[in-house]
């Protein structure tokens, strides 16, 4: 008796289909959907025949078979993408590659006209394959699929519980709201909503998520990170906020808002003789706004603070043509004491290019590489080049989206020395954070 069998109908209601190209693999991946209780609505061949499909009909699920011979398994999370922006998906399937998994080979020499096997060292740690595809490089594109919000998932083939498990996954993810759905409908009603809160500052909330020494645990800075609570939909992602702040044009004033807010903190922090520095975000745009650098140092002036206690951290796209403006802002921001931070150093627009071309003070590891920093060995290499680099740029460096106690001591043997995340404190109000501070101020 299979005891991971699907209890009576409870895989009924999804709506699957399969996309393999040969008879026997559509027999094997059929007979195992069957076995759940699933019943494919149809097998298709090719990405064109489920782009037709996907327009008439709303599919929870695409299997596909991967194969070294047909690469449209791992062309799906693309497609969906750019069906999803088209407009022309209402709901984004989950895509499940499956396929045999084999060991690889031993490493076969040809010797003198005679192919022999030889064991090598690295044989111990024989690579998986699926479909003929190496396991880790299957997990990179999946892990790509999922940053861009398309869900993967790889099963091997006749792993029953995986695939039990999987089909309840997408049960559950189906019965909440399609989040997608709602911010786009958000996104269309929200602009004279968004002026209304930069302008009263009504529903908005400053945050502040302090940074350690990951050795000591001592606080040694913070960042300023802004929420809005809208009346009906609840709180919106800065990622859904900031946007429509840009394309209106509201930039500055919502630096201006944190700025303010951050000022404020700062002065409460210096009654307690405390002196850390704070970060505030701002897309090059903002930080390009003429004369930027005078008009923040006349702010630290009037409040009375020294200019390196204000960081600001570079967010965001640079349109290429502004590249020489960004170069001379950043340049008059450091002349006159203030910080420069390049936020999430590795993913978007925080390159090397830009590391190479302007000048910074810092530099924060995205937490995508640390997140990942005990399963994949690549998140290592890539924090221990970027801790290189920043040794020799002569950068401090901060490890962002700490989310794993247990990631710490490693992060630090890594050679990142501050963090910044969930696992060491969550952003928190104003005051929550005062308290905090001074509290562990207190205790050092
Ligand atoms: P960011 O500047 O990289 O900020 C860090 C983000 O990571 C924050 O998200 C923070 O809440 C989140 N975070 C902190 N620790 C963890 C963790 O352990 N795990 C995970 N998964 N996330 C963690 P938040 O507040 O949603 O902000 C997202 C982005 O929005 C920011 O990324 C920044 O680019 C932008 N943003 C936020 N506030 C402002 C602002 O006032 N002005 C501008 N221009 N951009 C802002
Ligand atoms: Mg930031
Ligand atoms: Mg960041």
């Amino acid at each position: 008796m299979n005891l991971n069998a699907a209890a009576p109908n409870e895989f009924s209601m999804l709506r699957v289909i399969t996309l393999v190209t040969d008879a026997q693999g559509i027999y094997r991946l059929t007979s195992a959907l069957c076995d759940m209780g699933v019943t494919p609505l149809a097998n298709v061949e090719s990405l064109s025949a489920i782009q037709s499909l996907l327009c008439e009909l709303p599919v929870d699920v695409i299997f596909c078979e991967i194969r070294p011979e047909c690469c449209d398994g791992l062309m799906l999370p693309s497609l969906l993408k750019k069906l999803l922006e088209a407009g022309t998906l209402e709901q984004l399937p989950c895509i499940f590659w499956t396929g045999k998994t084999t060991l690889n080979a031993p490493i076969r020499i040809v010797d003198g006209g005679r192919t022999i096997s030889r064991k090598t060292p690295a044989s111990q740690l024989w690579i998986k394959y699926l479909g003929g595809i190496t396991i880790g490089a299957l997990e990179s594109h999946a892990r790509l699929a999922r940053a861009a919000g398309v869900f993967v998932e790889i099963l091997h083939e006749g792993a029953t519980q995986d695939l039990g498990d999987a089909l309840r996954t997408v049960l559950l993810t189906r019965a909440q709201p399609d989040a997608k759905l709602q911010m786009r409908t958000f996104d269309s009603l929200a602009e004279d909503e968004v002026i209304n809160a930069l302008t009263t500052g009504e529903g908005l909330r400053f945050m502040f998520q302090p940074q350690f020494e990951l050795l000591s645990r001592r606080v040694v800075g913070a960042e300023a990170l802004v929420r809005w609570n809208h009346p009906r939909f609840g709180e919106i992602p800065p990622s859904v906020l900031i946007p429509l702040v840009n394309r209106l044009g509201l930039d500055l004033l919502l630096f201006s808002l944190v700025e303010m807010w951050t000022l404020r903190v700062m002065l409460a922090l210096k009654r307690e003789n405390i002196q850390i520095p704070i970060a505030v975000n701002a897309s090059a745009k903002t930080i390009c706004t003429p004369d930027f650098a005078d008009r923040l140092a006349a702010r630290m002036q009037q409040a009375q603070l020294p200019s390196r206690l204000l960081k600001i951290e570079l967010t965001e796209d640079v349109p290429e043509p502004d590249e020489l403006c960004l170069s001379a802002s950043l340049t008059a921001i450091r002349a006159k004491g203030f910080k420069v931070s390049l936020d999430d150093f590795g993913t978007g627009a925080a390159t090397l290019h830009l590391l190479a071309n302007l000048s910074f003070d810092e530099m924060k590891i995205d937490g995508a590489f640390v997140r990942g920093v005990e399963q994949h060995s690549s998140s290592r290499k890539v924090i221990e080049g970027i801790v290189n680099w920043a040794g020799l740029l002569d950068l401090n460096l901060v490890a962002e989206g700490i989310e794993d106690e247990s990631t710490i001591p490693l992060l630090h043997r890594l050679g990142c020395r501050v963090g910044q995340g969930y696992a060491l404190a969550r952003p928190m109000e104003l005051d929550v954070f005062l308290d905090f501070v001074v509290q562990r101020e207190k205790n050092q």
